[in-house]
């Protein structure tokens, strides 16, 4: 829009004005809206980032205003005429489509002043009938009209695309996250750790799982499941990240100043789900794996600690399953509850 915008003031100072009322204001509002046009492109392009970044929200909107307004006034000066009506639909949209929502109530309420204000300029500039208010009025319905439609679908496009994207990254069955979500939502995670907190990754799995199925069929089993994500829940902080990541294997990600209070926890989910009616009394394994506080942590080191957590999971298993393991520890951290 700017780009066009600018390209279009540009030809307009190339156009022949036979009888002009002002040609040097006309060519000096014309240079004008070609610089601003052609700035605010060159600069999408060298940082396509900004159109997105609401630092510049309030400034787009400034300028995609003055264009408007400058083109207008540039028309009537340059060439006498008032052809250029539709320019004033250029800074709604741009606000409906690109802007921030709250900017685009703004626009929509600044619009039809800022169309008054260019349409009685420009009745005076070529001396059109005074019933200059009218042309106003009859320019800004459709134009506030039409700007809040596109903001009405684009608000309803962007929030179903958050929606699903939330369901893609969901398990169904539990509602915790699943494998999908697991490296951006590590990601976040690391990015917000508090100072002096370590992370730990736990990984967990129901032991002999598949007899529950065998015995009282999948129902059950999956009844098992929403359990033991529930008790998850209740013993996870507020921050954690909690993934179902396979079958019946799920992923813990937690912070903590010290190590003690995180396998205190894990204990505590561990011993509520063997204890819960619903939990048919399966019990849990557990690997747990403390990132080292002297790196700082990102989203590459997730796959190196899950496989960490994962080989502490294999101990705890093969020492006769119902414990946890720390990764690196010689024997079980807790012995069997
Ligand atoms: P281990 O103690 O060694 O972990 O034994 P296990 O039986 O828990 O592990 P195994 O890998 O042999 O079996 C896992 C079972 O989990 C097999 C599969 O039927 C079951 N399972 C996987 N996904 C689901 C699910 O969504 N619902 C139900 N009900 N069962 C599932
Ligand atoms: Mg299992
Ligand atoms: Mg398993």
């Amino acid at each position: 829009m700017f780009g066009g915008g600018g390209v279009l003031a540009l030809l307009a100072l190339l156009v022949p004005a036979p009888s002009p009322p002002n040609l040097a204001a006309g060519q000096a509002l014309f240079a004008l809206t070609a610089a601003t046009g052609l700035g605010v492109a060159a600069l999408s392009i060298r940082r396509p980032g900004a159109l997105r970044s609401e630092r510049f929200d309030t400034l787009f909107m400034v300028l995609g205003n003055l264009c408007a307004l400058t083109s207008a006034l540039g028309e009537a000066l340059h060439f006498g005429t008032t052809y250029s009506e539709h320019v004033a639909l250029w800074p709604m949209v741009f606000a409906a489509g690109f802007l921030g929502r709250r900017l685009l109530w703004v626009q929509a309420v600044l619009t039809p002043p800022l169309l008054a204000l260019t349409v009685y300029a420009r009745s005076l500039i070529v001396g059109t009938g005074e019933r200059w208010w009218i042309e106003a009025l009859v320019l800004a319905v459709p134009v506030v009209v039409t700007g809040l439609i596109i903001g009405f679908f684009r608000a309803a496009a962007e929030d179903e695309a958050e929606e699903l994207t939330q369901q893609v990254g969901t398990d169904p069955l539990t509602g915790l996250a699943n494998r999908r979500a697991l490296h951006a939502e590590f990601g976040r995670l690391a990015a917000r750790v508090p100072p002096g907190h370590r992370v730990a990754v736990i990984m967990l799995d129901l032991d002999h799982f598949k007899q529950v199925n065998d015995r009282y069929g999948h129902r059950v089993g999956d009844e098992v499941l929403r359990c033991f994500a529930a008790v998850l829940r209740d013993h996870a902080q507020p921050h954690d990240l909690l993934v179902r990541v396979g079958g019946e294997e799920f992923v813990w990600v937690t912070a903590e100043a010290a190590l003690d209070p995180v396998m205190a926890r894990v204990e505590a989910a561990r011993a509520a789900h063997a204890a819960h009616p619903d939990a048919r009394a399966v019990t849990v394994s557990a690997g747990l794996v403390c990132h080292e506080a002297s790196e700082p942590l990102s989203a590459g080191h997730l796959d190196d600690l899950l496989g960490r957590a994962d080989a502490a999971l294999y101990a705890a298993k093969a020492a006769g399953r119902n414990c946890l393991h720390l990764y690196g520890g010689p024997r079980p951290v807790l012995e069997p509850a």
